[in-house]
Formats: structure tokens, C-alpha cells, sequence
């Protein structure tokens, strides 16, 4: 791969860090439990359980967006090793497209829809 298309994708992963860091942040504002006034002012019940829900809700899309971090961490230190393009379970050139598309992507098509089922 072209050095001037991996500095490309290098800066368009570590922007795309940049935004999930933001999106974590936001999210974990967004969440009741950590309102300083969250503590045990003992509203309804209901109040209660609707915070348990956004609290969940919240944290299950964290969880989310940090797989997806780890993908582009991971994605960033292929890159460092001169491993960027190639999957990381079989070698197979990753097709430009493909990487175009995702490009935290480490695994070529095949691979990856064989880990994933
Ligand atoms: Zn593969």
C-alpha cells in the first residue's frame, strides 16, 4: 500500500478515536447514576426503574463503541508493524475497497464472516 494512503487511513482512525472518546463522554453525561443528585433522593419507584433502564441502555452502547475503539486501536497498531491490509488470520491481502469502507478492519471478508458465526 501507498505510504501517502496509509498516512490517510492512519489520520482517519485517529480522528475516528478522537470522536468515540467524545461519544463516551457524552454518553456517561447522559447517564442518571452519574448525576451528583442521583444519590438516593428517593423519588417513585417508577422514576427509579426508568434510570436503571437509561442507565443499561447506556452502558450496553458504551460497550458498543468500545469494541469499536479496540477495532481501531488494534487497526493503528497494524499500521506501526507494516501489518495494515493483510488479515490478521490468514495473511490474505485485504482488498483497498474494503479497507476504504472499514477501515479498522483486520480481517479480510472470509475471515471474518467465518469468526463471526
Ligand atoms: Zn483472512
Amino acid at each position: 500500500m501507498k505510504p501517502n494512503i496509509l498516512e490517510k487511513i492512519k489520520k482517519s482512525l485517529l480522528d475516528e478515536l478522537d470522536k468515540i472518546k467524545k461519544q463516551i463522554s457524552e454518553l456517561q453525561a447522559d447517564d442518571p447514576f452519574n448525576d451528583p443528585e442521583h444519590v438516593n433522593n428517593n423519588a417513585a419507584v417508577d422514576h427509579d426503574v426508568r434510570e436503571q433502564e437509561t442507565h443499561q441502555r447506556i452502558e450496553a452502547e458504551i460497550d458498543t463503541i468500545k469494541e469499536r475503539q479496540q477495532d481501531i486501536r488494534i487497526a493503528l497498531q497494524r499500521i506501526e508493524k507494516g501489518r495494515y491490509g493483510y488479515c490478521k488470520r490468514c495473511n490474505t491481502k485485504i482488498p483497498y475497497a474494503r479497507l476504504e469502507l472499514i477501515p479498522e478492519t483486520i480481517y479480510c471478508v472470509k475471515c471474518e464472516s467465518e469468526i463471526k458465526t
